[in-house]
């Protein structure tokens, strides 16, 4: 075995936990925050609650990130935090906001703009503290190292990671998540099975991480379904936000794989939600990683409950049908003839992590598979 697993957050998990904002402010030396979020969340009744929290410590508020952040959001975000001359950020959204945020105060620390940095491929060497805030389980971000990122130009999106986009502290309060509507619930959810699986059979694996996979995999498929049908219930969001935080900590170290590479394009260029994008190739990537790596992926399955994976892959499939998600590319409005150009378009890094090697033809068999 030779393996490195660290992560420099501190995490704070508990029903309530946002009440106790002002004493991690103080036991930070924190003096003056920029608060990170949506107009959507800030106006609901969390929402002005935390804010009126906050008032001591944080006067400047910064909303309007899109979805998939793009370049304009970040270069706004970094503009604000500056202005702000804040000495903590503290993100409170999806993880659209999270990513925003956290790129945005290495930006603002290293006094640069994305533009610039991505253009001249600096290294982050800085970053103003990030306490993370997460208000729907799925991301991970509050405990990664990195920062998805839309170039609304190129219709290019793609991660980027340094030890400085870690938050300093990550406040995981499920009772932000019982507003979550269903549809993101379930997009979400298969968001945190695809962290945990691909960390699992990811090249980069490694004993800690695939505890931390097998455990977030096992809460997924225990009350994923449940969360969704009962939106309202805190245990069942409270599973959520634990199996969101293990896996997590598992891709933070090892990265995602094939199913996030795919992703990309299917985002950037159909706007599919990120969390459905992953999961939609989830059951058959599975598979074909099962060629590779039988035995890890058999113990994988039995350890999570099921027979083998061919049981395994079919249960991930009907998890999907029955949380209201699609298992068909056609049903996103994408032609067949542009499957060969979405398999052109995945070059991201993490298709190379991926077990079972997926070059460009095995991918257009593989999105053709699922049209
Ligand atoms: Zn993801």
């Amino acid at each position: 075995m030779n393996y490195k697993f660290g992560l420099p957050v501190e995490i704070i998990f508990k029903c309530g936990a946002v009440k106790n904002i002002n004493k991690v402010i103080k036991d930070n030396n924190f003096k003056k925050g920029i608060l990170i979020s949506s107009e959507r969340f800030i106006n609901s009744e969390y929402g002005q609650e935390i804010l009126q929290l906050l008032s001591e410590n944080v006067k400047n508020i910064h909303f309007g990130i899109s979805i998939n952040p793009t370049i304009e959001d970040v270069e706004r975000t970094t503009k604000a935090i500056k202005e702000s001359d804040a000495d903590f950020v503290i993100a409170l959204g999806g993880g659209s906001i999270l990513d925003c945020a956290k790129i945005s105060s290495c930006m603002a620390a290293m006094d640069t703009n994305i533009r610039y940095f991505l253009e001249n491929k600096l290294e982050i060497n800085k970053n103003i503290p990030v306490i993370a805030l997460p208000t729907t389980s799925g991301t991970g971000s509050e405990v990664t190292s990195v920062s998805v990122i839309s170039d609304t130009h190129t219709e290019d999106k793609f991660p980027i990671k340094s030890y400085y986009l870690y938050p300093k502290i990550a406040i995981i309060d499920p009772e932000l998540t019982l507003t979550v509507p269903k549809k993101v619930t379930a997009s979400s959810g298969i968001d945190v099975l695809s962290h945990a699986l691909e960390s699992y059979y990811s090249k980069n694996n490694n004993p800690i991480s695939d505890i931390l996979a097998i455990e977030s995999v096992k809460i997924v498929m225990n009350n994923l379904k449940n969360a969704v049908n009962n939106l309202d219930n805190i245990e069942y969001r409270e599973n959520m936000c634990q199996a969101s935080l293990l896996a997590g900590m598992a891709f933070s170290v090892t990265g995602t794989a094939a199913c996030h590479g795919i992703s990309y394009p299917l985002t950037s260029k159909y706007n599919i939600p990120h969390g459905e994008a992953c999961g939609i190739t989830q059951d058959k990537v599975l598979l074909l990683n099962s060629k590779v790596e039988f035995d890890r992926i058999d113990k994988l399955s039995k350890d999570v409950g099921y027979a083998n994976v061919e049981e395994f892959v079919d249960e991930i499939y009907k998890l999907k049908k029955d949380i209201g998600l699609a298992n068909n590319l056609r049903n996103y409005n994408i032609k067949k003839d542009e499957l060969e150009t979405i398999a052109n378009l995945c070059t991201s890094l993490n298709i190379f992590a991926n077990p079972y090697e997926l070059n460009k033809e095995e991918i257009l068999k593989l999105l053709q598979s699922i049209y």
